[in-house]
């Protein structure tokens, strides 16, 4: 969810520091002059999408050889 910067409502990108008030870089930099007091907001997208690759799939389907019974032919 993207925070909203609290003077012109675009995106924020930069928030000051033990506070809730969230600013866009345009206005940071107009309010403050200096990011440096100003935390960078990061998106959480920390969480690649999973892969299945095709050795797994080898290695899955070869391991599940079916099991022909030994005494199958039995008079
Ligand atoms: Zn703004």
């Amino acid at each position: 969810m993207k925070k909203k910067c609290i003077i012109c409502t675009h995106y924020a990108e930069y928030r000051i520091k033990d506070t809730a008030d969230f600013y866009c870089q345009e206005c940071a930099e107009e309010n403050f002059g200096d990011l440096t007091l100003l935390l960078p907001l990061v998106d959480d997208t920390s969480s690649p999408p999973p892969t299945i690759d095709e050795n797994t799939l080898a290695l899955q389907s070869t391991s599940t050889l079916k099991h022909l019974p030994d005494d199958a032919i039995e008079l």
